[in-house]
């Protein structure tokens, strides 16, 4: 079946947005066995808008478009989809009392342009929004289907994977299984050096790599005449990218490195607390980015200053004689966070973020300390850039560390 993504908005075509959307959904299309045939973006012009719409509907089997629901006059979706299907557009009720509805939850009064959200072309069902105002549309006409979302990413992510991907899953013929799987530690091309013949398995089944800023993501699809099959083949590639991907696998499918960190402490019953330095508070607050870490999470400290570490408790001696940034530092300050907040385990984090060497150390150096009820570990790595990006890798590092330490047993998740 053919498949065209939309991207709407002016702003696309001025350059100050990058069209993340349209490869979020060409990828999420294709997974799915659609065949894309184009990528398009248009401005906020009706009559450019209708035209364009009207042409793809008329070959493509799927639109699926993101942009142009918001509630401004330029905001034109709605208006341009109901004119290439020769509809009327309609205020349906029931979406205004879900908007009202949503306002109230915010303790803001609505302004009267969000009506435009509300309104509905009668072949048109609307796909709720749990994360926005803008419902998005869900449209079979002429045996043909259009799919319209929201643009902002954290309200089309979302409709997509929990409306949009089911309903157009459903129109194949053949089931389809799929899985993530998250990895850190090894680059992408090692990754995939690693699964090897895997990529290129079996016709029925894709995996693919994906580099993210917080590890490698390995995707498996597989389609097969029953969902049975198609899941028993996704489970047969987890078990070989296990045996090939060893501790660099984290998890399998909603994982974050925070969250398995935090399973295995709760599973553990284990208490943690952070000490950092480099990272300022980059670990904590990935830590505590997952829901119920309070259970896990004690607290932390940025100790920036060599001061504030020594009246935290990271002996002065140590710091004089292998210097602030050392590894000896790091151990030092992951049993001094212990000690000050009462946990079974302490992070340290001692590093350079910045762009200037250090008591001799490049910078881009990190030494990222675990103690684990008295037994300390500790880890130097390596990654010179800018200040957000050099950060964000330490404090994951720190984390995978830990996930190490704990001995995560990831097999047992797969
Ligand atoms: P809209 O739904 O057209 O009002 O879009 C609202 C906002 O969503 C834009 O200002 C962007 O920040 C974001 N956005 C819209 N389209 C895209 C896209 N194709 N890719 C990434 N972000 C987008
Ligand atoms: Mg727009």
């Amino acid at each position: 079946m053919l498949a065209v993504v939309v991207s709407v908005g002016s702003e696309l075509l001025r350059g100050d947005i990058v069209d993340t959307n349209a490869a979020f959904l060409a990828r999420g299309l294709s997974e799915l066995g659609f065949e894309v045939r184009r990528v398009e973006q248009a401005g906020d012009d009706l009559e450019d808008l209708t035209a364009l719409f009207r042409t793809l509907h008329d070959w493509a089997d799927v639109i699926v478009s993101t942009g142009g629901l918001g509630p401004t006059q330029d905001d034109l979706t709605r208006d341009a989809i109901a004119a290439a299907i020769d509809e009327d557009l309609f205020l349906d009720q029931s979406l205004v009392a879900d908007i009202e509805h949503r306002f109230a939850a915010l303790r803001r009064p609505m302004p009267r342009s969000n009506l435009r959200q509300a309104l509905r072309a009668p072949s048109a069902e609307s796909i709720p929004n749990p994360n926005g105002t803008a419902p998005g549309w869900w449209v079979r006409h002429d045996s043909r289907i259009i799919a319209a979302m929201p643009g902002p990413p954290g309200e089309m992510q979302p409709m997509w994977r929990e409306s949009v991907e089911p309903r157009l899953e459903a129109m194949q013929d053949s089931k389809r299984a799929a899985a993530s799987f998250l990895t850190f530690g090894l680059g992408e091309s090692t990754v995939e050096e690693r699964l090897g013949g895997l990529i290129a398995w079996r016709p029925d089944v894709t995996v693919a790599t994906y580099a993210k800023a917080t590890g490698v993501e390995v995707h498996v699809t597989a389609r097969a005449a029953g969902q049975s099959e198609a899941e028993k083949l996704v489970n047969e590639a987890a078990a070989l990218l296990e045996e090939r991907l060893g501790p660099a696998l984290v998890g399998r499918g909603d994982v974050t490195l925070a969250s398995v960190v935090g399973e295995a402490l709760r599973r553990n019953g284990m208490s943690l607390a952070t000490m950092e330095s480099a990272t300022g508070g980059e670990v904590a607050n990935l830590i505590t980015d997952v829901t119920g870490s309070s259970d896990y999470f004690r607290g932390g400290v940025v100790a920036y200053t060599r001061e504030i570490k020594a009246a935290l408790g990271v002996d002065p001696d140590i710091m004089d004689r292998f210097g602030v940034i050392s590894g000896e530092t790091a151990m030092a300050m992951a049993r001094a966070a212990r000690t000050l907040l009462g946990t079974d385990v302490g992070i340290g984090v001692s590093g350079i973020a910045g762009t200037d060497a250090v008591e001799g150390k490049m910078p881009g150096t990190c030494y990222l300390a675990v103690d684990v009820r008295g037994a300390t570990h500790m880890a130097e790595v390596h990654r010179p850039g800018n200040r957000r990006t050099v950060k964000g890798f330490f404090a994951l590092c720190a984390l995978d560390a830990l996930r190490r330490q704990l001995d995560v047993a990831t097999r047992v998740s797969l």
